[in-house]
């Protein structure tokens, strides 16, 4: 009998027991035997821990889908960088595109920096460029795997193996990598000779869009470098949780 096409919570509890604790080839190997491959996508921003994720999942299943993100406003080292993963894997990666009209609306409307003038915009924005486009590809998937570690973030810092994704109907979201830490994952890239971003030896330890990210100084939060002009509201773009603003900007 064919395994059905949603986890349950009594399989995912089940599955995480399982796989705690294990290397995290063990989570992609289930992941990528569990669910069918057409509705099973690693969706990475080409960073370390997700090109750890990438490579480990090539291992498995050489066709699994690789999907990243272009939000318009990469860097062109990202572009460059992700020619080099094609060429390094010989083979293709899907990229998704904003919808060009809804971000020409948001554009003419507030101008093409707007995510500089307030967090509520830089929010539309992330959501226009980043989360809509994921939101598209997910609600044609059952599981998607990411390269989320707990040591991220306070926010990530219970980030499980395994869990139901709630934000996007209920399918699977695999973290493979979320107990390692940087060193792992570096160690990892190394021996399997996946070249790097070439951003982070230039002070990037997280890459984003580039009017949005900068370099950090050494032992400053590896974060701090994302929307570095804001102040109290967490370091994200939407797709991985829903940054919680201050609280003089909640309005209810
Ligand atoms: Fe827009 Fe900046 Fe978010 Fe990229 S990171 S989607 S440019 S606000």
């Amino acid at each position: 009998m064919s395994s059905p096409r949603v986890a349950g919570p009594h399989e995912l509890e089940e599955t995480r027991r399982r796989l705690d604790g294990r290397h995290p080839r063990a989570a992609i190997r289930w992941a990528l035997h569990r669910f069918a491959p057409e509705r099973t996508a690693v969706v990475t921003s080409l960073q370390a821990d997700g090109m750890a994720v990438v490579d480990m999942a090539l291992r498995v299943d050489r066709n699994v889908r690789i999907v990243t993100i272009d939000t318009g406003r990469l860097p062109e080292e990202t572009h460059a960088y992700l020619d080099q993963i094609r060429a390094h894997y010989g083979r293709g990666i899907e990229v998704l595109l904003p919808d060009a009209a809804a971000v020409g609306r948001h554009v003419s409307e507030h101008g093409v920096n707007a995510f500089y003038g307030s967090v509520e915009r830089r929010l539309d924005c992330c959501h226009l460029r980043n989360v809509e486009p994921l939101e598209r590809l997910l609600a044609g998937l059952d599981c998607w795997l990411t390269g989320l570690r707990r040591g991220h973030s306070a926010r990530r810092g219970s980030t499980p193996i395994v869990e139901i994704d709630a934000a996007h109907g209920g399918i699977v979201k695999v973290n493979p990598v979320a107990d390692w830490d940087e060193p792992d994952v570096r160690a990892h890239l190394a021996a399997a000779g996946v070249p790097l971003h070439p951003l982070y030896e230039r002070g990037y330890p997280s890459i984003g869009c580039a009017p949005c990210t900068r370099p950090v100084a050494a032992g400053d939060d590896p974060r701090s470098g994302r929307w570095w002009w804001e102040r109290g509201v967490e370091k994200e773009c939407g797709i991985h949780a829903t940054p919680a603003l201050p609280p003089e900007r909640r309005t209810a």
